[in-house]
Protein backbone atom coordinates (compact mmCIF):
# COMPACT_ATOMS: atom_id res chain seq x y z
CA UNK A 1 0.00 0.00 0.00
CA UNK A 2 0.73 3.31 -0.55
CA UNK A 3 1.26 6.42 2.30
CA UNK A 4 3.59 7.54 5.08
CA UNK A 5 2.20 4.50 7.73
CA UNK A 6 2.60 2.05 4.89
CA UNK A 7 3.00 -1.17 6.40
CA UNK A 8 2.98 -0.15 9.73
CA UNK A 9 1.11 -1.74 12.68
CA UNK A 10 -0.10 -0.29 15.77
CA UNK A 11 -2.21 -0.12 18.99
CA UNK A 12 -4.85 2.80 19.60
CA UNK A 13 -5.89 3.36 23.26
CA UNK A 14 -9.35 5.73 24.66
CA UNK A 15 -11.06 5.81 22.01
CA UNK A 16 -14.70 6.43 23.95
CA UNK A 17 -16.96 7.90 20.72
CA UNK A 18 -16.13 9.71 17.42
CA UNK A 19 -15.42 12.89 19.70
CA UNK A 20 -11.98 11.17 20.84
CA UNK A 21 -9.11 12.40 20.42
CA UNK A 22 -7.93 8.97 20.35
CA UNK A 23 -10.20 8.47 16.74
CA UNK A 24 -8.94 11.97 15.46
CA UNK A 25 -5.64 9.84 15.29
CA UNK A 26 -6.53 6.49 14.05
CA UNK A 27 -7.89 8.17 11.18
CA UNK A 28 -5.26 10.15 10.11
CA UNK A 29 -3.39 7.30 10.48
CA UNK A 30 -5.18 5.39 8.74
CA UNK A 31 -5.22 7.65 6.09
CA UNK A 32 -1.92 7.02 5.20
CA UNK A 33 -2.38 3.04 5.29
CA UNK A 34 -1.36 2.42 9.17
CA UNK A 35 -3.18 -1.05 10.04
CA UNK A 36 -4.88 -0.59 13.59
CA UNK A 37 -5.79 -2.35 16.41
CA UNK A 38 -8.26 -0.69 19.49
CA UNK A 39 -8.99 -0.99 23.01
CA UNK A 40 -12.23 -0.50 24.57
CA UNK A 41 -13.10 0.56 28.39
CA UNK A 42 -16.27 -1.62 29.46
CA UNK A 43 -18.99 -2.49 27.21
CA UNK A 44 -21.19 0.57 27.09
CA UNK A 45 -18.15 2.21 25.16
CA UNK A 46 -17.55 -1.28 22.83
CA UNK A 47 -20.65 -0.35 21.39
CA UNK A 48 -19.37 2.54 20.14
CA UNK A 49 -15.90 1.30 19.74
CA UNK A 50 -16.68 -1.24 17.47
CA UNK A 51 -18.42 0.62 14.74
CA UNK A 52 -15.66 2.96 14.37
CA UNK A 53 -12.64 0.28 14.36
CA UNK A 54 -14.84 -1.33 11.51
CA UNK A 55 -14.67 2.19 9.81
CA UNK A 56 -10.79 1.63 9.49
CA UNK A 57 -10.66 -1.96 8.48
CA UNK A 58 -9.57 -3.14 11.73
CA UNK A 59 -11.07 -7.02 12.20
CA UNK A 60 -12.53 -8.25 15.34
CA UNK A 61 -9.83 -10.70 17.12
CA UNK A 62 -8.04 -6.73 17.07
CA UNK A 63 -10.91 -4.93 19.36
CA UNK A 64 -10.00 -5.77 22.35
CA UNK A 65 -11.21 -4.34 25.84
CA UNK A 66 -8.65 -2.79 28.59
CA UNK A 67 -9.17 -1.42 31.53
CA UNK A 68 -5.78 0.14 32.69
CA UNK A 69 -6.07 -0.27 36.23
CA UNK A 70 -5.40 -3.74 35.88
CA UNK A 71 -2.24 -4.64 34.76
CA UNK A 72 -3.56 -8.34 33.86
CA UNK A 73 -5.98 -6.35 31.45
CA UNK A 74 -3.10 -4.49 30.10
CA UNK A 75 -0.89 -8.32 29.63
CA UNK A 76 -3.66 -9.78 27.56
CA UNK A 77 -4.06 -6.79 24.87
CA UNK A 78 -0.52 -6.80 24.42
CA UNK A 79 -1.18 -10.70 24.17
CA UNK A 80 -3.53 -10.67 21.59
CA UNK A 81 -1.02 -8.27 19.62
CA UNK A 82 1.44 -10.79 20.34
CA UNK A 83 -0.42 -13.46 18.46
CA UNK A 84 -1.76 -11.61 16.02
CA UNK A 85 0.73 -9.73 14.50
CA UNK A 86 4.54 -10.55 16.40
CA UNK A 87 5.60 -6.84 16.71
CA UNK A 88 3.80 -3.86 16.15
CA UNK A 89 5.46 -0.16 15.65
CA UNK A 90 2.85 2.26 17.16
CA UNK A 91 1.13 3.09 20.61
CA UNK A 92 -1.09 5.68 21.12
CA UNK A 93 -2.42 6.33 24.71
CA UNK A 94 -4.67 8.31 25.39
CA UNK A 95 -6.51 7.82 28.62
CA UNK A 96 -6.87 9.63 31.97
CA UNK A 97 -9.50 9.56 34.51
CA UNK A 98 -10.24 11.51 37.79
CA UNK A 99 -13.53 11.63 40.06
CA UNK A 100 -15.03 14.20 38.40
CA UNK A 101 -15.97 15.67 41.67
CA UNK A 102 -12.29 16.67 42.26
CA UNK A 103 -12.41 18.17 39.12
CA UNK A 104 -13.78 21.32 40.97
CA UNK A 105 -13.06 23.80 43.95
CA UNK A 106 -9.11 23.60 45.34
CA UNK A 107 -6.38 20.96 44.55
CA UNK A 108 -5.75 20.89 48.04
CA UNK A 109 -9.00 18.89 48.89
CA UNK A 110 -7.84 15.79 46.79
CA UNK A 111 -8.48 12.79 48.24
CA UNK A 112 -5.82 10.34 48.64
CA UNK A 113 -8.21 7.41 46.75
CA UNK A 114 -8.77 10.07 44.11
CA UNK A 115 -4.65 10.47 44.16
CA UNK A 116 -3.81 7.23 43.50
CA UNK A 117 -6.37 6.80 40.82
CA UNK A 118 -5.77 9.20 38.85
CA UNK A 119 -2.18 9.11 38.74
CA UNK A 120 -2.01 5.24 38.62
CA UNK A 121 -4.67 5.29 35.29
CA UNK A 122 -3.74 9.20 33.95
CA UNK A 123 0.12 8.17 34.51
CA UNK A 124 1.45 4.93 35.67
CA UNK A 125 -0.63 3.32 32.79
CA UNK A 126 0.99 4.96 29.82
CA UNK A 127 4.45 3.16 31.78
CA UNK A 128 2.93 -0.08 32.17
CA UNK A 129 2.02 0.23 28.48
CA UNK A 130 5.86 1.03 27.24
CA UNK A 131 7.04 -1.98 29.06
CA UNK A 132 4.77 -4.01 27.13
CA UNK A 133 4.99 -2.53 24.12
CA UNK A 134 8.87 -2.66 24.26
CA UNK A 135 8.92 -6.22 23.87
CA UNK A 136 7.11 -5.97 20.68
CA UNK A 137 9.26 -3.66 19.36
CA UNK A 138 12.08 -5.45 18.06
CA UNK A 139 13.10 -2.87 15.36
CA UNK A 140 12.36 0.43 17.15
CA UNK A 141 8.46 2.04 17.07
CA UNK A 142 6.88 5.34 18.73
CA UNK A 143 4.85 5.51 21.96
CA UNK A 144 2.78 8.65 22.43
CA UNK A 145 0.66 9.99 25.02
CA UNK A 146 -1.74 13.01 25.38
CA UNK A 147 -0.83 15.86 27.63
CA UNK A 148 -2.43 19.20 28.97
CA UNK A 149 -0.87 22.69 29.96
CA UNK A 150 -2.43 22.15 33.39
CA UNK A 151 0.48 19.86 33.68
CA UNK A 152 2.54 23.05 33.48
CA UNK A 153 0.78 26.13 34.70
CA UNK A 154 -2.24 25.94 37.16
CA UNK A 155 -5.08 26.12 35.48
CA UNK A 156 -8.74 26.74 37.12
CA UNK A 157 -10.58 23.28 38.18
CA UNK A 158 -7.78 21.01 36.63
CA UNK A 159 -6.35 20.35 40.20
CA UNK A 160 -5.06 16.54 40.35
CA UNK A 161 -4.98 16.56 36.82
CA UNK A 162 -2.72 18.55 36.57
CA UNK A 163 -0.45 17.07 38.96
CA UNK A 164 -1.11 13.58 37.37
CA UNK A 165 -0.12 15.07 33.69
CA UNK A 166 3.35 16.65 34.82
CA UNK A 167 4.30 13.31 36.08
CA UNK A 168 3.01 11.97 32.97
CA UNK A 169 5.44 14.41 30.74
CA UNK A 170 8.13 13.57 33.47
CA UNK A 171 7.85 9.76 32.55
CA UNK A 172 7.54 10.53 28.94
CA UNK A 173 11.62 11.97 29.52
CA UNK A 174 12.62 8.97 31.39
CA UNK A 175 10.52 6.47 29.19
CA UNK A 176 12.96 7.94 26.44
CA UNK A 177 15.91 7.32 27.71
CA UNK A 178 15.22 3.99 28.95
CA UNK A 179 13.72 2.70 24.94
CA UNK A 180 16.10 4.76 22.80
CA UNK A 181 18.59 2.21 22.54
CA UNK A 182 16.19 -0.05 20.76
CA UNK A 183 15.23 3.23 18.65
CA UNK A 184 12.11 3.60 20.40
CA UNK A 185 10.84 7.03 20.87
CA UNK A 186 8.39 8.39 23.29
CA UNK A 187 6.95 11.32 22.63
CA UNK A 188 3.90 13.31 24.36
CA UNK A 189 1.01 15.62 22.69
CA UNK A 190 0.25 18.65 24.64
CA UNK A 191 -2.97 19.18 23.07
CA UNK A 192 -5.39 22.35 23.23
CA UNK A 193 -8.58 21.83 24.84
CA UNK A 194 -11.46 19.77 22.96
CA UNK A 195 -15.22 19.13 23.68
CA UNK A 196 -14.70 15.36 24.53
CA UNK A 197 -16.44 13.09 27.24
CA UNK A 198 -13.64 13.33 29.37
CA UNK A 199 -13.14 16.96 29.49
CA UNK A 200 -17.30 17.22 29.98
CA UNK A 201 -15.91 15.82 33.87
CA UNK A 202 -13.75 19.61 34.53
CA UNK A 203 -15.54 22.00 35.83
CA UNK A 204 -16.32 25.83 33.29
CA UNK A 205 -15.01 23.88 30.36
CA UNK A 206 -17.22 26.70 28.18
CA UNK A 207 -14.58 29.18 29.78
CA UNK A 208 -11.70 27.66 28.80
CA UNK A 209 -12.90 26.98 25.65
CA UNK A 210 -14.07 30.74 24.98
CA UNK A 211 -10.46 31.69 26.87
CA UNK A 212 -8.26 29.89 24.66
CA UNK A 213 -10.03 30.66 21.41
CA UNK A 214 -9.77 34.80 21.87
CA UNK A 215 -6.03 34.41 23.54
CA UNK A 216 -4.09 31.94 21.27
CA UNK A 217 -2.39 33.03 18.41
CA UNK A 218 -4.11 30.98 15.55
CA UNK A 219 -7.55 32.45 17.75
CA UNK A 220 -9.05 29.26 17.48
CA UNK A 221 -9.81 26.22 19.32
CA UNK A 222 -8.31 23.35 17.76
CA UNK A 223 -9.82 19.72 16.33
CA UNK A 224 -8.95 16.31 16.68
CA UNK A 225 -8.07 16.16 13.47
CA UNK A 226 -5.40 18.90 14.25
CA UNK A 227 -4.37 16.75 16.76
CA UNK A 228 -4.03 13.31 14.37
CA UNK A 229 -2.04 15.29 12.13
CA UNK A 230 0.21 15.86 14.94
CA UNK A 231 0.16 11.86 16.36
CA UNK A 232 0.46 11.14 12.63
CA UNK A 233 4.07 13.02 12.55
CA UNK A 234 4.95 11.49 16.06
CA UNK A 235 3.76 7.50 14.89
CA UNK A 236 5.35 8.15 11.43
CA UNK A 237 9.16 7.98 10.65
CA UNK A 238 8.81 11.90 9.74
CA UNK A 239 9.42 12.31 13.38
CA UNK A 240 12.33 9.32 13.66
CA UNK A 241 14.69 12.24 15.15
CA UNK A 242 12.11 13.25 18.02
CA UNK A 243 11.98 11.54 21.32
CA UNK A 244 11.26 12.63 24.95
CA UNK A 245 9.62 16.06 23.89
CA UNK A 246 6.17 17.62 24.49
CA UNK A 247 4.77 18.89 21.36
CA UNK A 248 1.87 21.44 21.90
CA UNK A 249 -0.71 21.42 19.79
CA UNK A 250 -2.98 24.26 21.33
CA UNK A 251 -3.03 26.87 18.26
CA UNK A 252 0.15 28.35 20.00
CA UNK A 253 -1.34 28.95 23.20
CA UNK A 254 1.40 27.87 25.07
CA UNK A 255 3.70 31.02 24.33
CA UNK A 256 1.17 33.28 25.41
CA UNK A 257 2.39 35.30 28.23
CA UNK A 258 -0.84 38.39 28.43
CA UNK A 259 -4.61 38.09 27.55
CA UNK A 260 -4.95 39.65 23.85
CA UNK A 261 -5.78 43.85 24.24
CA UNK A 262 -8.99 42.83 21.42
CA UNK A 263 -10.49 39.69 23.65
CA UNK A 264 -13.80 39.84 24.83
CA UNK A 265 -14.93 39.96 28.74
CA UNK A 266 -15.89 36.49 29.21
P1 LIG B 1 -12.27 10.73 25.88
O1 LIG B 1 -13.25 10.68 26.99
O2 LIG B 1 -12.78 10.58 24.51
O3 LIG B 1 -11.10 9.68 26.11
C1 LIG B 1 -10.64 9.31 27.39
C2 LIG B 1 -10.50 7.80 27.36
O4 LIG B 1 -9.89 7.31 28.57
C3 LIG B 1 -11.84 7.10 27.21
O5 LIG B 1 -11.82 6.29 26.05
C4 LIG B 1 -11.91 6.23 28.46
O6 LIG B 1 -12.56 5.01 28.24
C5 LIG B 1 -10.44 6.02 28.77
N1 LIG B 1 -10.19 5.53 30.12
C6 LIG B 1 -10.45 6.13 31.31
N2 LIG B 1 -10.13 5.30 32.33
C7 LIG B 1 -9.63 4.16 31.77
C8 LIG B 1 -9.16 2.92 32.27
N3 LIG B 1 -9.11 2.66 33.61
N4 LIG B 1 -8.75 1.98 31.40
C9 LIG B 1 -8.80 2.19 30.07
N5 LIG B 1 -9.26 3.33 29.52
C10 LIG B 1 -9.67 4.30 30.36
O7 LIG B 1 -11.54 12.15 26.06
P2 LIG B 1 -10.24 12.79 25.34
O8 LIG B 1 -10.34 14.23 25.65
O9 LIG B 1 -10.12 12.33 23.95
O10 LIG B 1 -9.05 12.21 26.23
C11 LIG B 1 -7.92 11.54 25.69
C12 LIG B 1 -6.64 12.05 26.33
O11 LIG B 1 -6.42 13.39 25.90
C13 LIG B 1 -6.66 12.07 27.86
O12 LIG B 1 -5.38 11.69 28.34
C14 LIG B 1 -6.90 13.54 28.15
O13 LIG B 1 -6.42 13.93 29.42
C15 LIG B 1 -6.09 14.17 27.03
N6 LIG B 1 -6.36 15.57 26.75
C16 LIG B 1 -7.62 16.01 26.52
C17 LIG B 1 -7.84 17.34 26.26
C18 LIG B 1 -9.22 17.87 26.02
O14 LIG B 1 -9.46 19.08 26.17
N7 LIG B 1 -10.17 17.05 25.64
C19 LIG B 1 -6.76 18.25 26.22
C20 LIG B 1 -5.48 17.78 26.45
C21 LIG B 1 -5.29 16.43 26.72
Amino acid sequence: GAGLMAGKRGLIMGVANDRSIAWGIAKAIHAQGGQLAFTYLGEALEKRVRPLAAEVGTPDSLILPCDVSEMASIDAVFDALKAEWGTIDFVVHAIAYSDKEELKGRYVDTSPENFNQSLFISCFSFTAVAKRAEALMPNGGSLVTLSYYGAEKVMPHYNVMGVAKAALEASVRYLAVDLGKNDIRVNAISAGPIKTLAASAIGDFRLILKWNEYNSPLKRNVSTDDVGGAGLYLCSDLSRGVSGEVHHVDSGYHVVGMKAADAPDI
